[in-house]
């Protein structure tokens, strides 16, 4: 009976599916040691400023957080030369992307981004039953050319990943700048760029210098990824005060936990962790670039902190060989790409075993004979 009063869209819904945690996957198959490679973590741990910061947080606990987070705008308002008033925190930058459609979503509106990208572009239009037209990837990257020609007056917000996840590819600036100055003003263009402070391109955009020209953009950052905070979630979202005001209307109230809040504000100090996360993550990337492309097995290079990985046959395949040998990796169906696994770039360490455990793995799965 109550289920019935349930929109028929809420059933449609496929609700997000993470990995499972290292302590699970130990327990059931009996395991020691278990690397986790799949969700693109830092794998240096938390920034070591922000948990001495948490630390001296934790005993304010009973109060409430700053609602606005006052500080942590200040902070990112200084290191990035942009008014504060244009800043939006949420509870990761996923909560932004859930805000976006909130706030812009009419019924009948459409949402435009690629195939084979995040999956939360796709779940910000199930939520409220919006249409996602996708279009294809090319090359393995976000193709912006044939999205400017999908744009009709239904579209109200499109989704772009630079770089993409999980191909790791990146527009760059020439190709972005034709987009961006093709797009309508009324419709939003959120450019996603989770995963910037890798990328090493000297031709890799910075959404933020097209701000002046664009109150239409939406820049979304995170501190998940190389400021290795993913745990307590904290993203933000850079634009236009008119538009940071509506983000600000539909958040939740207190959004941004007391020491999610204190942790970014430290872990923006700590120059040190990120540079040497950067560090890591370039000898990392080589390492791996080197291997698959010695092994002649078919990957996607990557400026971002992982790697795709196109086998012949189903991901899953290669993933429980490998989880058994305690190494979890991403399997791409849930992307779009079923014949492919995704590898989140370790210390040195961590991708020689991977290196080492792939290699048998892929043998047994019959990979080379494709
Ligand atoms: C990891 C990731 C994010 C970050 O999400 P949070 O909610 O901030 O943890 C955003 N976009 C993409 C494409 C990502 O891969």
């Amino acid at each position: 009976m109550l289920l019935e009063n349930v929109p028929a869209h809420i059933f449609r819904i496929k609700p997000y599916q993470p990995g499972k945690p290292v302590a699970e996957v130990k327990r059931e198959l009996g395991l020691e040691t278990v690397v986790k490679m799949a969700s693109n973590e830092n794998p240096l741990g938390p920034s070591p400023l922000a948990v001495q910061a948490i630390g001296r947080k934790i005993t304010d606990l009973n109060y409430y957080p700053e609602d606005s987070s006052y500080y942590l705008r200040q902070k990112l308002s200084e290191k990035l030369s942009i008014d504060p008033a244009m800043i939006c925190l949420g509870n990761g930058s996923s909560e932004i992307i859930v805000n976006v459609g909130r706030a812009f979503l009419k019924p009948g509106d459409e949402i435009l981004s690629s195939e084979k990208s995040f999956v939360m572009y796709y779940l910000c239009g199930a939520y409220m039953d919006n249409k996602v037209v996708q279009v294809p990837l090319k090359d393995y990257r976000f193709d912006l050319e044939a999205l400017a020609e999908q744009i009709t007056p239904a579209t109200r917000i499109i989704f772009i990943a630079n770089p993409n996840n999980p191909t790791g590819t990146y527009v760059a600036q020439p190709a972005w700048e034709r987009f961006i100055s093709r797009v309508p003003p009324g419709t939003l263009v959120v450019l996603d760029e989770a995963y910037s402070e890798y990328v090493p391109a000297p031709d890799y955009p910075d959404g933020i210098r097209y701000l002046p020209d664009h109150p239409n953009l939406l820049v979304l950052r995170t501190f998940s990824k190389i400021y290795g905070l993913a745990g307590i979630r904290v993203g933000y979202g850079i634009g236009a005060p008119g538009l940071i005001d509506i983000l600000n209307r539909v958040k939740l109230p207190f959004n941004n936990n007391a020491l999610g809040q204190e942790a970014a504000v430290a872990a923006l100090d700590d120059t040190e962790f990120v540079t040497r996360s950067r560090e890591v993550n370039r000898e990392g990337l080589e390492f791996m670039h080197d291997f698959f492309s010695r092994h002649e097995i078919p990957f996607i290079p990557s400026v971002a902190n992982f790697v795709a990985v196109l086998l012949s046959g189903p991901g899953e395949d290669v993933f429980n060989r490998m989880q058994r040998l305690g190494i979890i990796v991403r399997p791409l169906r849930s992307f779009g790409i079923p014949d492919a696994v995704r590898v989140t770039v370790g210390q040195a360490e961590e991708n020689r075993l991977f290196a080492e455990t792939f290699l048998r793995v892929w043998r047994e799965a019959g990979g080379g004979s494709r």
